[in-house]
């Protein structure tokens, strides 16, 4: 029993609900050995203390079930954010916050299509400090939705991590998003050893968590296939118990010791990166970057684009491209798709000034080819395309290669610019 962490998973594919189980399996666990607590540290990378769990595990419980554990550091996140803020202040030392873009448990497969998402995360963003975003769960196509779209792009600029809890098409759909993103797969996406590999080879900026995953490892050892993944991969994964039932959260110690007897059989160093190291290499220079970021002062405006729903709209639109300033969301796209080269062409633009900014005084859009250091040859005729959004026709790029399409806006007595690149063949 102390050795299966996932007996409650049998137990509920057998028709046992998962959180009776568990009650069953905490009062049968032999307590963790000392020595366990002393050989390797864990950074649990996937705790959940939702609103519901309050009330079966109190904030102090947890914390000391943690140390009990002997983890190092814990990624958690909680459905509203508040049971996450509740650990972090009992143990500021132990405890990353993740922001889960959930209010309620209910939320996991509404969020992506929820505008009002996107202002919990901007609220929460404001008020406190984070490592990351996540764990959300999304899948396939609904990862290119507009409020995934958002969360990307909050994280983007928060330089935060994302904890996907995805298939690997939504994963590779956060990627084409963001080049630049941090992801955490979660569970490695229940995906076969081999899919997982061809991911990471694939995204640099990905690693994988091996929360609540049964095939791994066995009787004190590795599965051979997903031994040759952490032989190739040895910087990439992480180890966490998903405690996505409040039940769960007595069981970390139990799967910090599991863990360590699974890895005991590894290589140190690799043991050591897997049970740790990998995470805390990811985790502790975003999260220290972050916890210094100065609070935003109490009564200073939303950081929500002043027509947020009015830009949402506009990134609805097929192949509509999301640009962003200190003082605005710009959301355009070009008519027809893609951009020939010698075909004149429209590009539609939507502006959202940040809360707190100024309206929007005036726009101007051009292009230029930056590697051959010259513009267009035809000035585009610029026109009011409704409330807060402009229409730019009769542009056209004489030349095949790179070009990049500018965006002036004139805002508060001062001009932002905006730039996307456009490959034109
Ligand atoms: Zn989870």
């Amino acid at each position: 029993m102390a050795t299966d962490p996932f007996a409650d998973r049998r137990r509920r594919r057998a028709g046992a609900p998962a959180g009776w189980a568990l009650a069953a399996a905490i009062v049968v666990a032999p307590p963790v050995a000392r020595s366990d607590v002393e050989a390797l540290p864990i950074f649990d990378a996937h705790v959940h203390y939702s609103h519901d769990a309050w009330e079966v595990a109190p904030t102090a419980d947890v914390i000391a079930l943690m140390r009990k554990a002997g983890l190092r550091h814990a990624l958690v996140s909680s459905s509203d954010d508040e049971g996450t803020q509740r650990l972090f202040a009992a143990a500021p030392d132990l405890i990353v916050p993740s922001l889960r873009p959930y209010r309620k448990r209910g939320e996991i497969s509404t969020w992506m299509r929820d505008d009002s998402i996107v202002a919990h995360l901007e609220d929460r963003l404001r008020r406190y400090r984070y490592a990351a975003i996540g764990e959300f769960h999304l899948y396939g196509a609904d990862a290119d939705l507009p409020v995934p779209r958002r969360l990307v792009q909050l994280a983007k600029r928060h330089g935060l991590i994302l904890h996907a809890h995805s298939d690997a098409d939504a994963i590779e759909r956060l990627f084409a998003q963001d080049p630049d993103a941090r992801v955490i797969w979660a569970h490695a996406g229940f995906d076969r050893p081999e899919r997982v590999r061809e991911l990471l080879r694939k995204y640099p900026r990905l690693w994988a968590d091996l929360a609540f995953r049964s095939d791994h490892a066995a009787a004190g050892r590795p599965d051979p296939e997903w031994r040759a993944a952490f032989d190739e991969f040895p910087d990439r994964f992480m180890v966490g118990t998903d405690t996505f039932t409040p039940e769960r959260l007595f069981y970390i110690p139990e799967h910090a010791s599991w863990t360590r007897g699974w890895l005991a059989s590894l290589p140190p160093a690799l043991a050591e990166r897997i049970a740790w190291r990998n995470a805390d290499a990811l985790i502790a220079p975003v999260w220290k970057a972050n916890r210094e970021r100065p609070p935003v002062a109490a009564g200073a405006p939303p950081d929500t684009p002043g027509d947020a729903a009015h830009c949402l709209r506009a990134a609805q639109a097929p192949g509509a491209r999301t640009l962003e300033s200190a003082g605005l969301v710009l959301v355009f796209r070009t008519r027809p798709q893609p951009v020939r080269v010698g075909e004149r062409f429209s590009v539609d633009a939507a502006l959202c000034p940040r809360a707190g900014a100024a309206s929007v005084e005036g726009l101007a859009i051009d292009a230029a080819m930056p590697a051959h250091r010259h513009g267009m040859n035809y000035a585009p005729v610029l026109r009011a395309g409704g409330a807060q959004a402009w229409v730019a026709d009769g542009l056209l790029f004489h030349m095949p290669g790179r070009w990049q399409l500018s965006f002036d806006v004139r805002l508060a007595g001062r001009t932002e610019r905006l730039a996307a690149d456009l490959d034109v063949r």
